[in-house]
């Protein structure tokens, strides 16, 4: 294994920003991932590991080692009539293990299809989209403690997922490699199709009894005519999480701004589409420079070309700022912000 020295991160974050990593290298075994924790971390002041880049931004060079995740490989663990428990290294495309799932028939994460990423970053953040979460049909995953190299098992109520958040997020910040990830998927897949648009879309096609595959497919189907491709516009996906607030506060927004939607939650908070108070502030679709959000999805933030992580960062904050002056609700990031 290799370090290299000043090489550009371009390539390895979907904002496609080109800050520079001071050191860089890529892991690809277990192996690999001890050398680096017991030989070579305590030579660093600081490290960043990364998977697809598809949740971080950048905001200046990294003055420190950055660390790709390469350790990639799915295999079946255990099976009964009923389950199957899945173990993904965590260098694994998502949408790879997705796919695997799908055509084996094994059910509980094609509503999840497309995330960018890789799986070892899913549980960071608990992924979630269109009716599911990693936490659905996550079972334990194995980290690598970061200052001793020995191995932990954390067993789902250990990772504490919560919307967009886990231990990971938390205390565990920055403490542990997550190595693999276990999934106990079902042979006999529940099919769910509560959001609207995978309904409309099964409709469409007159699906009338959907397979897994008919959901991942108008899955990707909707993302595709959503969401713009990291590929053509750099981006990180939604730039902040949709704010929990105290009933009391959305009835009061509600007051000035009846339209607003809002979902109640079991906890008797209110959570508010971050997406529709950006664009009340009126910054659906704007460019600032080099940077803006979505004319499509006011919550993801893009580069329009050659913009530079603190203009993204600097931008976010406005709007974050016009949010709250507006409505007096505290926008937090989504995305992991490296400064
Ligand atoms: C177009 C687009 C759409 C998106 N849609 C969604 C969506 O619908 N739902 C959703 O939840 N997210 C979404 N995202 C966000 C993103 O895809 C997920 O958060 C994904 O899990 C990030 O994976 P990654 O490998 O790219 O993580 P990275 O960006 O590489 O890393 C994210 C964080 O995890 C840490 N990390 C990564 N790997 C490991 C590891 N093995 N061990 C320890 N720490 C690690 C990093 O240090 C960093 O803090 C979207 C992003 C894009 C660009």
């Amino acid at each position: 294994m290799t370090i290299l020295e000043y090489l550009s991160l371009q390539p390895f974050n979907t904002f496609g920003i080109n800050a520079c990593a001071h050191y860089f290298c890529k892991v690809q075994s277990k192996e690999e991932i001890l050398h680096i924790i017991q030989e070579e971390l305590h030579f660093y002041s600081k490290f960043l590991i990364i998977g697809g880049g598809s949740n971080i931004l950048l905001c200046d060079d990294y003055d420190g080692l950055v660390i790709k995740n390469k350790i990639t490989g799915i295999e079946v663990i255990r099976e009964d009539e009923e389950f199957v428990w899945i173990k993904s290294y965590s260098g694994t495309v998502w949408h790879e293990l997705v796919q695997y799932c799908v055509q084996h028939n094994y059910g509980g994460i094609e509503n999840l299809s497309l995330i960018p990423g890789t799986v070892g970053a899913a549980p960071m953040q608990n992924i979630g989209a269109y009716g599911a979460e990693i936490k659905d049909t996550f079972e334990e995953l194995e980290a690598i403690d970061l200052q001793t190299g020995t191995s932990r098992i954390f067993r789902k109520e250990e990772c504490r997922f919560g919307y967009r958040e886990s231990i990971f997020k938390r205390e565990a910040k920055g403490k542990f490699f997550i190595y693999s990830v276990t999934f106990k998927l079902s042979k006999n897949p529940v099919i769910n199709i509560q959001y609207g648009d995978i309904q409309r879309i099964l409709q469409e096609k007159a699906i009338s009894h959907p397979t897994i595959k008919n959901v991942s497919d108008a899955v990707i189907e909707i993302r595709q005519s959503k969401l713009p491709d990291p590929k053509e516009l750099g981006n990180a996906g939604s730039f902040f999480k949709n704010p929990e607030v105290e009933k009391s506060v959305a009835e009061n927004i509600q007051l000035e701004f009846p339209a607003m939607p809002k979902y109640e939650l079991p906890n008797g908070k209110v959570k508010i589409p971050a997406a529709w108070l950006i664009e009340q502030a009126g910054w659906k679709g704007k460019q600032v420079g080099h940077t803006g959000n979505h004319a499509k999805q006011a919550l993801v933030i893009v580069n329009y070309g050659n913009s530079t992580g603190d203009e993204i960062w600097q931008h976010a904050l406005n709007v974050q700022k016009s949010v709250q002056d507006k409505f007096g609700v505290l926008l937090e990031p989504e995305v992991n912000v490296i400064k």
